[in-house]
């Protein structure tokens, strides 16, 4: 089985604002994310992102928009040696005004059926899996998926500080961003292996 990293890709991968960017000159990546990336690649970790689209149901976008744009995301992280596993999107919205997509579906965030299909798809354990967002909406799928969640302050983060004391979930961490989780990451993954390469002292 393996184990992954999900990852947001709006306010984590990429920067936002712009909202709901899908044209490829609104597309910049947050400094060191790709940096990250490639650690997680290192790591032995699948690198999985799941992204809210609604931009799609409320008629800003094409679903053809967000392929365009993800594979420009791809081929600048692929220049700093930083792979994707796989990526997952919902088009949806329950309020949509394009009628196609107007659905209360399961894989909207902070529903957790984009990383029960990941999971299916990729042979996942989630259990030693994380979930990186900058949303409430996004920890929430994470935690309900049974994975450690990390709150990011890029993108949306800041705001969404605001939130968590009313909320009932609350992240593992809270931390700057992709690449300083990505780091936390690493290290507790160390701490685990190294517990489990410790000799057993039985006092004889
Ligand atoms: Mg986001
Ligand atoms: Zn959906």
């Amino acid at each position: 089985m393996n184990k992954a990293v999900f990852l947001d890709r709006d306010g984590v991968i990429t920067k936002e604002p712009p909202y709901y960017a899908h044209r490829i000159d609104q597309l910049k990546l947050i400094p060191k994310s790709a940096e990250a990336i490639r650690l997680l690649n290192k790591n032995g970790f699948k690198v999985i992102i799941v992204s809210n689209q609604s931009g799609v149901a409320r008629g800003y976008y094409q679903e053809k928009d967000i392929e365009t744009y993800n594979m420009a995301m791809k081929k600048k992280l692929k220049e700093k040696n930083a792979h994707i596993d796989a990526i997952y999107y919902c088009p949806h919205y329950s309020e949509a005004t394009i009628e196609k997509y107007k659905i209360d579906c399961e894989c909207r965030k902070p529903k957790p059926g984009m990383l029960k299909q990941a999971e299916k798809d990729l042979n996942l354990d989630l259990k030693y899996s994380f979930l990186i967002g900058d949303k409430m909406s996004d920890i929430e799928a994470g935690y309900k998926a049974g994975c450690k969640t990390i709150l990011v302050l890029t993108g949306q983060g800041n705001d969404e500080l605001k939130k968590i004391s009313e909320m009932d979930i609350k992240p593992n961490y809270i931390l700057r961003d992709l690449y300083t989780a990505v780091q936390t990451i690493n290290r507790s993954n160390k701490n685990k292996e190294n517990n489990k390469n410790c000799k057993r002292d039985d006092g004889r």
